[in-house]
């Protein structure tokens, strides 16, 4: 993904948390254990959770502050505005996109996960727990340009 808004979400995920030693279990804002004097420390969100690494901080934020991606919805969206709208089988007309799904849920649902990867791959949307959840890239730009004017 977009290294720069990466490093800009790291940024922010680690001024919203707190450095802390899990094991004198106590924060340490200056990023070592002043008992213990270890730079081996956890993440402490207050309210949320205290664990290693920081993506799942990233996650925890855009949880709050944007609503995450309906898969679902967006790739029948797309695939709505490449056919008909129904489809005649024999004297019926049918809505095109709950035939397809009915008729052949497989290849409905590989198409569908080819998209999803196209789209990470495009950069159009990201995700920061291993594809569980997606947040569309314009939603977090936006997202980070406006903390960066709250903070002059
Ligand atoms: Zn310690």
């Amino acid at each position: 993904m977009n290294t720069e808004i990466k490093l800009k979400l790291e940024k922010l995920a680690l001024s919203k948390s707190i450095p802390f030693c899990y094991s004198c279990y106590h924060e340490c804002p200056s990023g070592r254990c002043n008992s213990c004097g270890t730079d081996d420390l956890m993440q402490l969100l207050p309210g949320v959770a205290c664990d290693y690494g920081i993506d799942w901080i990233i996650e925890s934020i855009l949880e709050t502050e944007l609503t995450a991606v309906n898969l679902d919805e967006e790739f029948e969206e797309s695939i709505r505005q490449c056919y008909e709208e129904t489809t005649k089988i024999g004297w019926m007309n049918l809505d095109t996109i709950s035939v397809m799904k009915s008729h052949d849920p497989i290849s409905w649902s590989s198409a569908q996960s080819e998209w999803e990867s196209m789209e990470a791959e495009e950069g159009n949307i990201v995700s920061f727990d291993n594809g569980s959840t997606y947040y569309r890239m314009y939603d977090i730009e936006n997202l980070l340009e406006e903390l960066e004017l709250q903070t002059p």
